[in-house]
């Protein structure tokens, strides 16, 4: 491993220890090796003078919900230091009184709860405080022997630290270790299926010390021959198949969740293993992972069903063997190896896919190198247990409020680029759904920046390029249980008696063809969707059609019709179909200032005035329609089926 420290970078800060400690941090906290997603702490001891003209020290100790990786001088908590060696000092301390006299000795009121490891960070005699949860570190802890490779690799300037639970009990164990001891000596610490800690006054030794101590750990994995694994070729992954074990882990888990999966050369490689079933059923890489993937993932064999209930039954039997009356949490897994295809990841969110993506990622690199150690050996059951159902681990869960009425859902839209589909991904987006975006424009790649959105361009008329996006779709989110039909054009305006073939022909593929392939298409993974709706955007002209328009008006009319006889045949399968028609809305490709402008002077209106001609006098926009959309495709249309709503403003041709 090598350092990122730079003389430069450190020299801008003119020895400021806040701004030096958030420099150093955010090195931890951008090496992935290092720690992950909240993982790892550091802090910095500073002398202050406080309002009374006191001198006080002071430890900036990283606050609860903050990453090492972007941490800022806010993240830090400052807690006077006499306070916390005080508690250090009772034999005993529980958590709900740990955090309550923390938060009674910091010296900012609005800073963040101080971290779990804060009393720790307290009595460890340096300026500097670094603490990771090492990969190559934790792996060689976590085999058999580790203790002695530990020690023939650091010798005896290494304090080596039992395995005992973060918080109190951590702090209190080192507490009573190094009162004789003269911390000068030591290098720094490691605690067994945990991490590193080291410490310094100076920042750069600090930080150095964490690099060389993994270094050394890395290189023990090479002279021992742990290689990393080699990757292995895709298989060919069905995608009805990841939609059914959605469908049955979202049933499990008491909501709708998003699946991904991981085909990389190295999770293949990993699912290929023939005794995986074995090895990952021994617990996660570090204990604080254990909230975020479960102690271990599903392995699927043939029948999902039954590995699905043995998985509950062995988890329900493991909160039975351990609880002391704490409240059962779901039973649903956080990942699966699906053998020679990769590993899955199943979340709320996009978000809580890429957490379980990155943690699950170093979990395998790190068994199968344990492994070529003499054997991956992670913490036992109790002491999963103790830090799974831990109430300062569940708290950082909590944190993350009520869910959105659409999370974990996910959306598929079409015409996706601008005007209403634009705004239909927007809505569902900010409903807390997933969406798969297409358009038949190359920009759609880069149209929506949020990670909820994933932007394909598709030709909806090419019924081979709709079959493999909506494989991409399943691969990436899972499944399918919303779709906005929206493609459509606009052909120029023509009689019948002028119309030509051309015309005709490419309103009827895009306006209505591409929606019947599309419906159909999609339909086995609407089946398998959670509450899955269908929203069809037809238009005004349906009730109300106009002369010179008879190529889109009859495209859209024959889409109306699908969409009621689709409500028809999916409705006993609990899929609703419902249709828009939407009139003058103007916030679209179609509608540019030309366009408008030529459209008014015929009718011998101002822009104004054409834009709010209903009965209303108010303006139709995007955002209107995909409000429309919206509470059709949730529970204010929860029982409705086969509709046709209009959205113009009011027009009485239609009423
Ligand atoms: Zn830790």
């Amino acid at each position: 491993m090598k350092s990122n420290w730079k003389n430069e970078e450190a020299k801008k800060l003119k020895g400021d220890l806040l701004k030096l400690r958030v420099y150093t941090s955010q090195l931890l906290g951008n090496n992935e090796d290092l720690v992950m997603h909240g993982g790892g702490n550091t802090s910095v001891k500073i002398k202050e003078k406080n309002i009374f003209g006191e001198e006080e020290e002071i430890l900036y100790v990283k606050g609860s919900g903050w990453d090492l990786g972007t941490i800022k001088e806010q993240g830090f908590s400052p807690v006077k230091l006499s306070a916390l060696l005080k508690l250090a000092e009772l034999p005993t301390l529980t958590d709900v009184d740990m955090v309550k006299y923390q938060r009674m000795a910091m010296t900012n009121p609005s800073a963040p709860n101080p971290s779990v490891e804060t009393i720790l960070h307290g009595i460890i005699p340096y300026t500097f405080v670094d603490h990771t949860h090492a990969d190559a570190v934790v792996i060689i802890t976590n085999t058999p022997g580790g203790k002695s490779r530990i020690q023939e690799i650091y010798g005896k300037n290494m304090l080596i630290v039992p395995y005992v639970m973060p918080g109190f009990i951590l702090a209190k164990t080192i507490y009573e270790m190094t009162k004789n001891i003269n911390w000068d000596t030591l290098d720094g610490m490691i605690l067994m299926s945990h991490g590193v800690f080291t410490f310094d006054h100076d920042p750069k030794r600090a930080y150095e010390n964490m690099i060389d101590i993994v270094t050394k750990a890395e290189n023990y994995l090479k002279k021992n021959k742990a290689a990393t694994i080699k990757g292995a070729k895709k298989g060919k992954v069905n995608a009805l198949d990841i939609a059914k074990i959605r469908k049955q882990i979202s049933t499990t888990w008491g909501a709708p969740i998003l699946t991904r999966l991981d085909d990389s050369a190295a999770s293949v490689a990993f699912s290929h293993l023939p005794n995986v079933k074995k090895i990952t059923n021994r617990g996660p890489l570090t204990p604080d992972h254990i909230i975020r993937t479960k102690r271990t993932p599903i392995v699927f064999s043939k029948n999902l069903e039954r590995d699905l209930e043995k998985y509950v039954t062995d988890y329900k039997a493991y909160f039975k063997a351990h609880n002391q009356g704490e409240k059962l949490l779901d039973q649903a897994p956080r990942w699966a190896v699906l053998p020679k295809e990769g590993t899955l990841s199943f979340g709320p969110t996009p978000k809580h896919l890429r957490v379980i993506e990155d943690i699950t990622r170093h979990t395998k690199k790190a068994i199968f190198q344990a492994e070529q150690l003499g054997g991956w050996k992670a913490l036992g059951k109790a002491d999963l247990f103790e830090v799974e159902y831990w109430s300062l681990e569940q708290a950082k869960l909590s944190k993350a409020g009520t869910p959105k009425s659409m999370q974990g859902k996910v959306a598929l839209v079409t015409g996706a680029a601008s005007g209403i589909g634009k705004a239909c991904v927007e809505s569902l987006v900010a409903q807390g759904a997933a969406v798969v975006a297409l358009d038949i424009v190359k920009s759609i790649q880069s149209t929506f920046s949020q990670k909820e959105v994933v932007g394909i361009q598709c030709d909806v008329t090419n019924s081979k390029q709709i079959e493999k996006v909506i494989e991409q779709a399943v691969l990436h989110f899972g499944g399918i249980d919303l779709l906005v039909s929206n493609a459509g054009t606009f052909p120029p305006s023509s009689k019948i008696v002028d119309m030509d073939e051309k015309t005709w022909q490419k309103s009827m593929d895009i306006n209505l063809t591409s929606h019947q392939r599309l419906l159909k298409m999609c339909t086995p993974f609407l089946e398998l969707g959670h509450d899955a709706a269908v929203v069809l955007i037809a238009s005004k002209n349906v009730p109300a059609p106009g002369p010179g328009a008879a190529a889109y008006s009859v495209a859209k009319a024959g889409l109306t019709q699908l969409g009621r006889i689709a409500a028809m045949e999916l409705g006993e399968k609990g899929i609703r179909v419902n249709m828009i028609h939407p009139n003058a809305v103007f916030d679209t490709a179609i509608w540019t200032e030309e366009v408008l402008s030529r459209r008014a002077k015929n009718y011998g209106l101002t822009i104004e005035k054409y834009k709010t001609n209903n009965l209303l006098k108010v303006e139709v926009t995007s955002t209107d329609v995909a409000n429309l959309a919206i509470a059709m495709l949730g529970n204010t249309f929860g029982k409705i089926t086969g509709a046709q709503v209009p959205i113009d403003g009011g027009n009485d041709r239609v009423i």
